[in-house]
């Protein structure tokens, strides 16, 4: 993770890992991360052989991690001769060679005058990833709940990207940034879907139109309506959703003997004030946050949406949450 990957050179990843990379992705440009990732050698986005990042393993093993260990004391990039004398390794030149040549040259000068990065960086006992000067993360004991801390002390800053990019769409200020953040707290119990919600206020939900960038889906088409998807499409704009989610309002409102009328801000991330009861309100927003659930994941599997299937997910889900059914 420290190296300057890109998702879309690593073959053959669950997609799941591809999320949880891009997700990491997120998380160091936040914290303006700047680990020299871009003086690693391998899986670096900037140097390609054949099109592909770099891996060689006998490199790696030899500690061969960086620019600035393909340099001589003159600062130059080492000679095939150079090199094999101070590594004794059993590189051909021609591999030599690749490398070499695709290594750009301002990484070259940029290596030339910077000090390497700390090798403690890439060994395999340590999994101190330093996000800034001030925040280290513990790879091997981070669970899910400390990256979601992580993630939640910057999101109180007002330039976050997701929330920008939702202001060219919706009309919240500050202030209503402020109670959906601290909305998620208390949203529900489990944490599957508060991890969700954050997501979608971060906009780093995946659509046919990410997984069409990375090059997973050969298409970017909604997988309802054919149009064109992404996360406004998903959650607002598809004719099918829209006419599903008006049916789960009418239906809860028909159940709990009330009247909602969400707003598209309302039905993105909540109810966040109004003239109503405290329970029935957080039934309410419990609701929508796991009809965007619902949607999303049918959509990720390829399946339809039903009001029939929502509800009895939902009651069922009622259950866990301790709500009145
Ligand atoms: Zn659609």
């Amino acid at each position: 993770m420290s190296s300057n990957y890109d998702v879309k050179y690593i073959d053959g990843l669950p997609l799941f890992y591809k999320n949880m990379l891009t997700f990491f992705d997120e998380l160091k440009n936040l914290y303006s991360y700047d680990g020299m990732q871009d003086m690693v050698l391998f899986n670096n986005r900037e140097i390609l052989v054949g099109g592909k990042p770099v891996f060689i393993k006998e490199w790696f093993d030899r500690n061969i991690l960086s620019i600035q260990d393909l340099l001589n004391s003159n600062g130059q990039l080492l000679s095939f001769q150079e090199f094999i004398n101070k590594y004794d390794c059993n590189t051909n030149f021609l591999q030599f060679y690749q490398v070499i040549s695709a290594i750009p040259k301002y990484l070259v000068t940029k290596a030339r005058n910077t000090e390497p990065p700390e090798n403690e960086l890439y060994t395999r006992n340590n999994f101190l990833f330093p996000l800034d000067a001030y925040t280290q993360i513990q790879l091997e004991k981070a669970k899910t709940r400390d990256f979601y801390c992580l993630l939640n002390r910057k999101i109180h800053t007002v330039s976050q990207t997701g929330p920008m990019k939702w202001n060219s769409i919706t009309r919240l200020d500050e202030n209503a940034w402020e109670k959906i953040f601290t909305s998620l707290k208390n949203i529900c119990k489990e944490t599957k879907l508060k991890e969700f919600q954050f997501k979608l206020i971060h906009r780093i939900v995946v659509t046919k139109k990410e997984l069409h960038r990375y090059g997973i889906k050969a298409d970017d088409e909604c997988l309802y309506c054919g149009e064109k998807d992404s996360i406004e499409h998903t959650f607002l704009n598809c004719q099918f959703v829209k006419i599903f989610v008006n049916s789960v309002i009418d239906w809860f409102n028909a159940a709990n003997n009330s009247k909602f009328a969400p707003t598209i801000e309302e039905k993105l991330f909540g109810i966040i004030s109004g003239p109503y009861e405290k329970e029935i309100l957080k039934k309410f927003n419990y609701t929508i946050l796991f009809m965007k659930y619902y949607i999303y994941t049918s959509k990720m599997h390829n399946q339809a949406i039903h009001l029939s299937v929502f509800v009895d997910r939902v009651l069922f889900k009622y259950r866990i949450e301790k709500f009145d059914c």
